[in-house]
């Protein structure tokens, strides 16, 4: 079951970084990454809003293996800096599970 963290849902909310309340899930950033990411930013951003910390986590090797190369985010109709969230995420990750 999914859990929110207020911790996560808070360190977001105060984050400039991560913005990602103006998608509106239109799937065209899922339709021209060359990865194949489905989940970014669609679903996983959404989870992040949210503050479900969890399904962040258990997604660390998808969060890793976006390229940054901002294919989605060149074509994103409503402007949301993808690959800024993906850092953020990286950033928050490398902080609270691998202690860097
Ligand atoms: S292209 Fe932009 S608006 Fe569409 S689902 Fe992806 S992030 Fe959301
Ligand atoms: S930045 Fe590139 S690799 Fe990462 S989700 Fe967007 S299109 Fe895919």
């Amino acid at each position: 079951m999914a859990r929110v963290n207020p911790e996560f849902a808070g360190a977001v909310k105060q984050s400039e970084a991560f913005n990602a309340s103006a998608c509106m899930n239109c799937g065209v950033c899922s339709a021209v990454c060359h990865m194949g990411i489905e989940l970014l930013p669609r679903k996983l951003f959404r989870y992040v809003l949210l503050g479900i910390e969890d399904k962040v986590l258990a997604n660390v090797e998808t969060i890793y293996s976006c390229l940054l190369c901002k294919m989605c985010e060149v074509n994103c109709p409503a402007s949301v800096h993808i690959a800024e969230n993906v850092r953020f995420l990286r950033n928050y990750i490398n902080k609270k599970v691998y202690q860097l």
